[in-house]
């Protein structure tokens, strides 16, 4: 592939993308993210600019996908900034999508999104599409100091109404929750909010704290409470030490928040999916394996969910029978890559699917309790 790129490489991301590949429109962001994994300098946001040649790319890259995959818009970049009103990239590689029948997953914070509601109903026609927006808190003015190019909360909540008004599956990313940031009810109302205003499903993880860009974030929550960026700078301070790229805080911490945000999508009725936690998800797989998910590659929380009867063993060979036969869009490249999470043990950690070894092979099954991880998670 030229310029799809695809997602998976690690655990992190085998508990986390269902979609194979992503595509950025602009080398970019404008909206100045504090938590940004990619923003870290100045030269993020001068970059910003349409990818060259990208187009002619895509179109090659269509037409040469051995069989139907997700392709997700807006991994590492905004595909709504102001830039996209002069270019159109994104619309165009919709239009593309389109052409090829290809499902799509968009992930924006801009009511700019609202201008492609005709390709967007298109893609809806076909069960091809779900829209994700991120709000981290509805305190307008912590998002300000958050997120202080990015379109409000307000915005983005009325924008997800009216895309979930036409019948189109919004679901939003409360994520990075950053520990220390939300005071009294604000976790709760965030979530009421994005309840009531159409989204079905949340998806959660800690703030990973990247190396490159502590500066950035500190001065930022600094603003927000001089005390919760002293707790942030002790809470992450083990990870610290690890020398990795990105580093979470201990474990329990990281168990503390997500178990809060389980509770509150319960009493809310909203599905909640942890990425670091599988094992805290609140959904219903059949319900979600009838839209784009039925073109979705299995995430941890769904692998979990073929192992319905408590404590039976189940191998290797049962296991990938199990979900070839339930997963179409399972290819030889992921199918390798989940062999060595279940060979090293790391595929169903934070899950309530526990392990033992019998002749050298691994035997897994469903136990009664969350087979935690006891570490501060680190990743490139
Ligand atoms: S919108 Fe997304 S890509 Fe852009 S700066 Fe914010 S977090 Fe980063």
């Amino acid at each position: 592939m030229e310029c799809l790129k695809v997602f998976h490489r690690d655990i992190l991301t085998v508990r986390s993308h269902q979609w194979k590949y992503y595509v950025e429109p602009y080398s970019g962001c404008a909206f100045q993210c504090a938590y940004c994994l990619y923003y870290g300098s100045e030269s993020y946001i001068r970059r910003l600019r349409p990818q060259p040649d990208l187009l002619p790319a895509v179109e090659r890259d269509l037409a040469a996908m051995p069989h139907k995959q997700i392709v997700y818009v807006g991994a590492t970049a905004d595909p709504y900034q102001a830039l996209e009103r002069k270019t159109r990239w994104t619309r165009q590689i919709l239009q593309q999508l389109i052409a090829h029948d290809i499902p799509v997953v968009i992930l924006t914070k801009s009511p700019l999104i609202l201008r492609d509601a005709d390709l967007l109903l298109e893609l809806h026609r076909r069960r091809h599409v779900m829209v994700q927006f991120t709000v981290l808190t509805t305190n307008e003015d912590k998002a300000r100091v958050l997120e202080p190019g990015a379109p409000t909360v307000a915005q983005r909540l009325d924008t997800a109404s009216r895309l979930a008004g036409l019948g189109i599956p919004v679901h939003f990313h409360l994520s990075p929750v950053i520990p220390g940031l939300y005071d009294g009810d604000e976790m709760n109302a965030t979530v009421r909010s994005i309840a009531g205003h159409g989204g079905r499903c949340i998806y959660s993880n800690i703030l990973g704290m990247r190396t490159r860009n502590t500066d950035i974030l500190f001065d930022a929550v600094a603003r927000i409470s001089p005390r919760a960026a002293a707790a942030l700078a002790s809470e992450y301070a083990r990870g610290a030490a690890n020398g990795k790229n990105v580093y979470s805080p201990v474990f329990g911490r990281v168990y503390r928040e997500m178990a809060r945000l389980n509770r509150i999508c319960r009493d809310n009725h909203i599905a909640f999916i942890s990425e670091f936690i599988p094992g805290l998800d609140v959904f219903d797989a059949s319900t979600f394996e009838q839209g784009i998910f039925r073109f979705g590659l299995p995430a941890v929380y769904q692998m979990a969910g073929l192992f319905e009867t408590p404590f039976e063993r189940q191998g290797w060979e049962r296991f990938r029978a199990g979900i070839r036969k339930r997963y179409a869009a399972l290819d030889e490249e992921y199918l390798n890559l989940v062999k060595t999470f279940w060979d090293d043990g790391s595929l169903f950690e934070n899950t309530a699917i526990a392990c033992e070894t019998a002749n050298g092979d691994h035997l897994y099954y469903r136990s009664d309790r969350l087979n935690l991880r006891e570490s501060v998670l680190t990743w490139d």
